[in-house]
């Protein structure tokens, strides 16, 4: 029943590119998931959710569209 997913090489240090500042993580399910929150950059490029260590990094590329 279990659903597999593509082994990361690291258990608590994802890290996610997104094209927005402001992201929503939940976790992603699983062991890991956590109730959804809001994670705001700010005038940074990267946040880390506090819930399960995973690092939201701003796609240089889309920056110049995330005014
Ligand atoms: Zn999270």
């Amino acid at each position: 029943m279990s659903n597999p997913i593509n082994p990361s090489n690291s258990s608590s240090d994802d890290v996610v590119i997104v094209t927005r500042t402001r992201v929503a993580c939940d976790g992603g399910g699983g062991a890991l998931g956590h109730p959804k929150v809001w994670l705001d950059m700010g005038q940074d490029t990267q946040v880390e959710c506090k819930y399960c260590d995973r690092l939201f990094k701003l796609d240089p590329k889309a920056a110049d569209t995330a005014h």
